[in-house]
C-alpha cells in the first residue's frame, strides 16, 4: 500500500507499472490451491446454481481448492441453503456474518480465512460465469498477479448502470493511474502475495487492483462474460457513486501519504498563510500608498480566515502524524513491504 511511485511511473502503460523482471519464477498457479470467494447478500436463488455452475469447472481444474461463501447478513434462506450444500460439499465453507457489513468487507473475510495461494473472488448471483475462471488462471501463468475481469457486454440497466459506470471507470484510471476498463466487476484473480497488509472499508473491494499495483503487482484485464441477475435484485442504487469516489480520494491519499500526513495539511496550511500574508500587505499598502480605508474592501477578512485555516491545518497535519505514529509503533507495523529476502537467517 504504502509502495512508492511517482505519477509518471503511474501513467506508463499498466504492464509495466512495478514491473518484476520478467525472468522471475513465478509459482504455477495450475498447481497452487485455489480459493474462491463468493460474498452473499439475500441470494437464496442463486447460491446453488452457482456452486453447480462453478463446482464442475473447479473439480476439472485438478487442483486443490475451496469455496468460502461468506453470508453476509441475509435476511432470506441464504444461510440455510449454505448449510445444507456444505453438508454435501466438503470444500464449501461458510462464514456467517452476525448482520449486513457489505460486499467489501465479506470479500475481506474471504481473504482473510482463505488458506489458497490464488484467490478469486465471484459474486454470487450469477451475473459472472465460473466458466470464466480457467482463462483467469492461465492469464495468471503468464506472469500477472492480478487479473481482473472486464464486463464487455455488460447485462445490466443500460443509462443507470452503464454509462454512469463507464464515467466511474475514467474517473478512478485516470485518479489511480492503475489503467483498467472495468474496476467494478467482482470476478478478479488474485496471487495471494500481492494481497499481503491489505485492509478494505467502504467500497474499496474494487481497488484491490489499484492497490496490488502500486505494491508492485503486474495487473492485466480479461474479457469475461456477465449475465442478467435472474433472481432477486441489485444491493445498490445511485448513491454507490458518491461512495466510490468519496473511497477513492481515501485510497490516494492514504497511498500518497499515508506515512507524512504533515505534507498534505501542512502544504495547504502554508499555502493558506502565505495567502494571509499577501492579503495582509496588499490591505497596508492600499492604506497608506492609496490611502483606501482598510474596511472598505473584503481582503482583511481574507487575511483573517486564511490565517486561520492556514495555523489550523498546520495544526491538524501535526495531530494526523501522531496517530499515523499510533498507527504504525502500537501494532508493530513497518512503512514498507518486502517482496523477498535473501540470505537472511531463516524467518518466520
Ligand atoms: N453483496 C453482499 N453484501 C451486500 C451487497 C451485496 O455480500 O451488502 C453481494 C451480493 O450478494 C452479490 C454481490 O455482492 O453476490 C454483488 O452484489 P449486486 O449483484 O447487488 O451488485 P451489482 O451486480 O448490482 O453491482
Ligand atoms: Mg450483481
Amino acid at each position: 500500500m504504502m509502495a512508492k511511485s511517482t505519477v509518471a511511473e503511474l501513467s506508463r502503460p499498466l504492464d509495466e507499472i512495478g514491473a518484476l523482471p520478467k525472468s522471475i519464477e513465478k509459482p504455477d498457479v495450475r498447481k497452487s490451491m485455489l480459493s474462491v470467494i463468493t460474498p452473499i447478500y439475500g441470494e437464496e436463488d442463486s447460491i446453488d446454481l452457482l456452486l453447480a455452475d462453478l463446482l464442475p469447472v473447479l473439480r476439472n481444474l485438478g487442483q486443490d481448492f475451496e469455496i468460502i461463501a461468506v453470508n453476509d447478513g441475509s435476511r432470506d434462506s441464504s444461510l440455510q441453503v449454505l448449510r445444507s450444500a456444505s453438508a454435501r460439499i466438503p470444500e464449501l465453507r461458510v462464514i456467517d456474518f452476525r448482520r449486513n457489513y457489505g460486499q467489501t468487507a465479506a470479500i475481506m473475510a474471504g481473504i482473510d480465512y482463505a488458506v489458497g495461494d490464488v484467490l478469486i473472488t465471484i459474486d454470487a448471483d450469477l451475473q459472472n460465469d465460473p466458466e470464466d475462471i480457467p482463462a483467469l488462471l492461465d492469464k495468471l501463468n503468464e506472469g500477472y498477479d492480478v487479473v481482473s475481469g472486464w464486463r464487455e457486454d455488460r447485462k445490466d440497466k443500460a443509462i443507470r448502470r452503464k454509462l454512469v459506470s463507464r464515467i466511474a471507470n475514467r474517473l478512478i484510471s485516470s485518479i489511480s493511474g492503475v489503467r483498467l476498463k472495468d474496476y467494478g466487476c467482482t470476478l478478479k484473480a488474485y496471487r495471494r502475495d500481492v494481497l499481503q497488509g491489505i485492509r478494505l472499508y467502504g467500497e474499496m473491494h474494487r481497488f484491490i487492483p489499484i492497490y496490488a499495483s502500486w505494491m508492485g503487482a503486474r495487473t492485466t484485464e480479461i474479457s469475461v462474460r456477465h449475465h442478467a441477475r435472474q433472481y432477486g435484485r441489485s444491493k445498490y442504487g445511485l448513491n454507490r457513486i458518491a461512495k466510490v469516489v468519496l473511497d477513492l480520494m481515501v485510497v490516494k491519499f492514504l497511498d500518497r501519504h499515508f506515512v507524512k500526513p504533515i505534507y498534505v495539511f501542512g502544504g495547504f496550511g502554508l499555502f493558506s498563510l502565505v495567502v494571509s500574508v499577501l492579503s495582509g500587505l496588499t490591505v497596508f499598502y492600499l492604506k497608506f500608498v492609496h490611502d483606501i480605508s482598510m474596511i472598505s474592501t473584503p481582503l482583511p477578512l481574507l487575511t483573517a480566515l486564511t490565517f486561520l485555516v492556514g495555523f489550523m491545518s498546520l495544526l491538524m497535519g501535526l495531530l494526523a502524524e501522531m496517530l499515523v505514529r499510533t498507527y504504525f509503533e502500537s501494532q508493530g507495523r513497518a512503512a514498507y513491504f518486502v517482496r523477498e529476502m535473501i540470505n537472511f537467517p531463516e524467518q518466520k
